[in-house]
């Protein structure tokens, strides 16, 4: 079911992360953490802490894996489901 963001947040594919923390060292209110577990190619994955990203997209850009990470802005329109899936 679609629903409208009222705040912004991102997801991390957690299998597309190669925990180089690029993306928690550029954001400007350090909501990134890097997480003590580890995806199954072994490396530890950074993870949103939940709440206070603001959709400036820096984290996105800094990245070098391509889809580890969607930054979802204010507004958007999204499918529900995306806050089941990981
Ligand atoms: S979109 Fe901006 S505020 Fe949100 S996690 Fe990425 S760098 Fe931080
Ligand atoms: S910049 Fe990308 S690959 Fe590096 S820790 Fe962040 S999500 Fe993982």
């Amino acid at each position: 079911m679609p629903i409208t963001l009222e705040k912004a947040f991102i997801k991390i594919e957690k299998e597309q992360c190669k925990g180089c923390t690029l993306c928690i060292e550029v954001c400007p209110v350090k909501v990134l953490k890097i997480s003590d577990k580890f995806n199954s190619r072994g490396y530890h994955y950074s993870e949103y802490v939940g709440d206070g990203c603001t959709g400036c997209g820096v984290c996105f850009y800094a990245c070098p894996e391509p889809g580890a990470i969607t930054v979802y802005k204010r507004g958007a329109v999204v499918d529900e489901k995306i806050f089941s899936l990981n």
